[in-house]
């Protein structure tokens, strides 16, 4: 089969579109020839050569959507033929936490493309827990945007941020797959939305979305305009993503009892934590992962559903693959990337 490989750790230019050999279902997997996968910025962290263990040589991927084609010892082959759409998590299923049933604090929580071979490939093969059955009327372009970005999102919203309606909602970095996400799924939950994203074409993009108001981050400081926009009173919840470079700002702009979220850090690690404020306003800082299995499901059904319409950048053939990378390397998208093998 073609995937879309690397055999070292570097810039785009060590992506290559190869000819390797076929996976096979092992017992309790199914082979899904992959209709469309999704990039994250994971697959460009893993490519650079993050601290973990990994494949290598790797082919990155954990967004996938494709047909069932082969079972494996011990799953119904009644399965062959149908949609569906991969959950990446891979929970070990052994650890203090999964066996508490938590699986989402798995100590040894792996993903699918990243600690193993992905779906930037015609095949791949995977747990059949994970390959969740979708109706015709979803694409494989649409169900293959969802994983990752969509299920974090929700998680981070709604279970860790406890989010509820008719509460105020700051976005960052909101040009982004997973933080676009979160615009639509705070929407969806009676929220008012706020974003910050660069250029006029994004903040159209995203007064388009629904969001409320849109801040130019070139333009304007979001914090700023955020305390103005809720009369000085602040957001109840942020959604972070970038990190280092607005980290300080995205605490300021929290009200009394504010929550902030966070499940990346883009622009780098460190980021200034002004203490006081942290206690004085009674704030809380809430990391957040991926998410549960009902977590999946649950978004999964909205997106099912038509609730929420999965935001797509481009459609590139997996031959492209480099180029994607360079795409979102370059931070341009708005929205997913999907590959087409
Ligand atoms: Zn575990």
């Amino acid at each position: 089969m073609r995937a879309a490989i690397f055999h070292e750790n570097g810039g785009p230019e060590v992506v290559r579109v190869e000819q390797v050999p076929t996976p096979e279902a092992g017992p309790g997997e199914v082979l899904v020839q992959v209709r469309a996968a999704a990039m994250n910025h994971l697959d460009l962290w893993v490519r650079r050569g993050l601290n973990i263990q990994t494949t290598m040589p790797h082919i990155g991927g954990s967004d996938i959507a494709g047909v069932v084609s082969a079972v494996g010892d011990g799953v119904d082959a009644g399965r062959v033929g149908q949609r569906v759409v991969v959950n990446p998590t891979l929970w070990c299923g052994r650890c203090r936490e999964c066996l508490r049933g938590n699986e989402p604090f798995c100590e040894k929580l792996r993903l699918l493309g990243e600690h193993t071979d992905g779906g930037f490939a015609e095949y791949v093969a995977v747990r059949a827990e994970s390959a969740h059955p979708i109706p015709d009327t979803l694409s494989f372009q649409s169900a293959a945007a969802v994983p990752v970005s969509y299920q974090t999102a929700w998680r981070a919203l709604l279970t860790r941020a406890r989010l509820r309606a008719g509460e105020d909602v700051l976005v960052l970095g909101a040009s982004g797959g997973t933080a676009i996400a979160a615009v639509q799924i705070a929407l969806l939950a009676g929220a008012r939305v706020f974003a910050v994203t660069h250029g006029a074409e994004n903040v159209a993009r995203l007064r388009a979305l629904g969001a409320h108001h849109v801040y130019d981050r070139t333009h304007e400081d979001f914090s700023a305009a955020a305390f103005r926009d809720t009369a000085k009173r602040g957001v109840d919840v942020v959604v972070e993503n970038v990190g280092a470079a607005t980290w300080k700002g995205s605490l300021r702009a929290l009200a009394r009892g504010g929550r902030l979220v966070t499940y990346g850090a883009t622009t780098g690690p460190g980021g200034e934590t002004d203490i006081p404020l942290v206690f004085w306003k009674q704030l809380e800082i809430i990391g957040t992962t991926m998410a549960s299995r009902a977590e999946f499901q649950a978004v999964l059904a909205a997106v099912t559903s038509g609730a929420i319409i999965p935001v797509i950048d481009t459609v590139m053939p997996l031959a492209r693959a480099r180029e994607a990378h360079e795409r979102l390397e370059a931070g341009g998208q708005f929205g997913k990337i999907v590959l087409v093998p």
